[in-house]
């Protein structure tokens, strides 16, 4: 720290007498975000700090700041607000270094921020084309930054990588890392490892093939690529893993959909193994008798591999669902940690992937030590420890006919990091308990520019209801590692979930799409306090200190899978990161109520067959972000309320892509001009008929009617 300290005072003498020499420099320190491996690795050394997307190598989340503790937390108050002038989904976990919070919000923008006030130092916009929109599965976010030796890492949503001065937010490089033309888009954060930025992508449900690589920090050469899925099973292979993966496909798989195997979000890494670690999506098509015709494992989907940082070489893998078939990803957040386990002790990796189970593996060798149900999971019984398989349920195979299976695509956990506290050796995991009709597509073939799962959206909305009137659908679970058993959950009433911080004044932090951003007891899961923000929380919270002062940064703003938070989301999404203290008095942002829907469309008279057929294509192409039944909970435009305008101007927008510049790109390649029409008469009918049973299975989730997690059967 002396000598950081000193470095940056000579900096900033010399700066000084540049700039009386008439140079003038701009006045910012030098070496800002000076953060290297060495820093790192001495994180502990630091404990005001966030230095990385998990705090440290570890990725374990936990706050070693003890002056909020459990005796006065009821005394946080708000220090200080920011208004990110969004209205979508933010999910970043900031990163605080040497006064300053670095955070993304949505369309990848970078903003810098004063630690101690909120004031922007600069914010960098990259300029996503929006109609890049439609590639994200699951809204425009993105989790955030790395720093490394002064500058700020980001991937963008289209897929490039770039580097900025960490003092200006100036562009120092960027790269293009995916294929422009493909379904990519990059919503996870960079990690650094020995100078190299290692990132991954998204768009395991479009039909792209998933990789990762590793770029130079200083010049943005890559280095190196991990292709996850094979092109082929007869080569030539780009590296040699894939010809083991090879052996685990069909010759006859649907090599043209790209199979997935997306790395979007974790990793970890451990310096003294030299080993990075990275979870492997899902596959698609999600129906595996069509991807891989005649079986196999489907190497690496769903996987979790552990490669060497400097040459992308594998070490080794364990697959948590072989033949994945449900979008059960292992991408998850993964924590690393040292557990005794039957009086040994060990150097762990913890995962709660999709899928339902906790597991538990020994991070030098892959060994499964432990896998334990932590969620309502129907799809298997068990994971048999001798193989290290589960054990399917056969009724889980739902490629000759729809099954209803939990738990469906948002998992028991999904991206929202999990925390692991070793003051009371529990795991705080946002878990959620859910269901889904998997139904096959018959006469399914791939489509660029579109969902390829091979599953009937259309089937599932009709059967939507059953997904939503279940009393508690999300919790927050504290979880033992070592007895692989749950000791204490907060049930919620919604299905929006938010990511963990645990601290060492034993308080758990969470927020979620109720609102509230909350603190737990960290051994008993009491609600000791919370703070009424009044906009959904999605995102994790961190810990930092400015001037010997702890504070809890987290950012509001609800979003991501739009067609699963069935959350009521009655105000303006006004994203804002919000910055507490014990004693902060500032006021909390006012929240705008959303303006009240008004029906405006024209009568647009139309056959049943008309409407039949655009209640199909409306499921299909339009649901997953205007909602079902063209009922749109939150943040995307209800249609049964659009402008006479829109009504007016429907082909321009729908086909022709009118709207493009707020994210509604034309479906020109997708839709006829008859599919436009007939979807419009849909909308229009369901804007002037009554109620659908969507709507009244609503009204009853509002009245509490609802099915306890108890009556599920596992
Ligand atoms: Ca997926």
């Amino acid at each position: 720290m002396y000598v950081r300290s000193l470095l940056i005072s000579i900096s900033l003498m010399l700066g000084a007498v540049a700039a009386g020499a008439g140079e003038n420099p701009p006045l910012q320190p030098a070496r800002a975000a000076w953060v290297d491996a060495a820093r790192v690795t001495a994180a502990e050394s630091e404990p005001g700090s966030w230095l990385v997307h998990g705090r440290t190598w570890s990725e374990q989340r936990f706050s070693p700041l003890d002056q909020i503790d459990r005796s006065n937390v009821q005394e946080l108050g708000l220090a200080w607000a920011y208004m990110t002038g969004t209205l979508r989904g933010l999910e970043a976990t900031p990163l605080a270094v040497d006064g300053v919070l670095y955070l993304t919000g949505s369309w990848s923008v970078v903003y810098a921020l004063d630690a101690g006030t909120g004031r922007e130092l600069w914010r960098y916009d990259p300029q996503v084309p929006r109609r890049i929109g439609r590639r994200a599965c699951c809204d425009v976010v993105n989790r955030g930054v790395a720093l490394w030796k002064g500058r700020v890492y980001l991937a963008t949503l289209d897929g490039r990588l770039v580097a900025l001065d960490a003092a200006t937010g100036k562009l120092a490089w960027e790269v293009m890392t995916v294929d422009p033309e493909a379904d990519y888009t990059i919503t996870g954060a960079p990690r650094i490892v020995k100078g190299r930025v290692i990132i991954g992508n998204s768009g395991g449900e479009y039909g792209v093939r998933g990789y990762f690589g590793a770029y130079d920090a200083a010049t943005g050469e890559r280095l190196w690529r991990f292709y996850t899925v094979p092109a082929s099973t007869t080569g030539p292979f780009e590296h040699e893993e894939l010809a083991l993966a090879a052996t685990t496909w069909s010759p006859d798989s649907l090599w043209e959909t790209g199979l997935g195997g997306t790395v979007w979000d974790a990793m970890a890494y451990d310096p003294e193994l030299d080993l990075l670690y990275v979870g492997v999506g899902n596959s698609s098509p999600y129906d595996r008798v069509l991807r891989s015709p005649g079986g196999g494992d489907n190497l690496f989907l769903a996987s979790i591999l552990a490669v060497k940082p400097e040459t992308g070489r594998l070490v080794w893998h364990y697959q948590t669902t072989p033949g994945e078939q449900w979008d059960y990803t292992a991408t998850q957040p993964m924590i690393l940690a040292e557990l005794e386990i039957a009086g040994r002790e060990r150097k762990v990796l913890m995962q709660a992937p999709k899928n339902g189970f906790f597991y538990l593996l020994d991070r030098a060798t892959g060994e499964l030590l432990s896998a334990e149900k932590i969620g309502y999971a129907s799809w298997a019984t068990h994971v048999d420890m001798q193989t290290g398989r589960p054990v399917e349920r056969e009724e889980a195979s739902w490629s000759k006919e729809p099954r209803w299976v939990a738990p469906g695509p948002p998992g028991v956990h999904n991206w929202h990091p999990m925390s692991y506290s070793p003051r009371t050796g529990l795991v705080y995991v946002p878990t959620l308990d859910n269901a889904w009709l998997y139904t096959p597509l018959p006469g399914f073939r791939h489509q660029p520019g579109d969902f390829n799962t091979a599953e009937d959206f259309h089937a599932l909305g009709r059967f939507v209801k059953y997904y939503i009137p279940w009393c508690s659908p999300s919790h927050l679970t504290a979880w033992d590692p070592v007895r692989a058993k749950p000791v204490w959950r907060v049930e919620f009433d919604h299905p929006a979930n938010g990511g963990v911080l645990s601290t060492a004044g034993d308080l758990v932090f969470q927020g979620n799409g109720n609102t509230r951003f909350a603190a737990y007891d960290a051994e008993t899961g009491e609600k000791l306090w919370e703070s009424p923000v009044g906009i959904g929380i999605l995102a994790p919270p961190i810990s930092y200190a400015v001037d010997g002062v702890q504070h809890i940064a987290v950012l509001a703003g609800i979003g991501g899978t739009p067609s699963l938070n069935r959350v009521a989301v009655p105000y303006l999404n006004e994203g804002r990161l919000l910055v507490y203290k014990l004693g902060g008095s500032a006021p909390l942002p006012p929240v705008k109520p959303r303006p009240a829907g008004v029906v405006d469309a024209p009568p647009l008279p139309a056959s049943p067959e008309t409407l039949e057929r655009g209640e199909v294509l409306y499921s299909t192409r339009c649901a997953r972000c205007h909602g079902f039944f063209a009922v749109s909970t939150g943040f995307h435009p209800d249609l049964r309320h659009a402008s006479r305008a829109v009504h007016e101007n429907w082909d321009a927008i729908v086909l022709q892509g009118a709207f493009e510049s707020k994210g509604m790109t034309g479906f020109a390649g997708l839709l006829s001009e008859d599919d436009s029409a007939a979807i419009h008469a849909y909308v229009v009918d369901r804007a002037l008929s009554g109620p659908s049973y969507f709507d009244m299975a609503m009204d009853w989730l509002r009245e509490r009617v609802c099915i306890p997690t108890s009556w599920m059967v596992d």
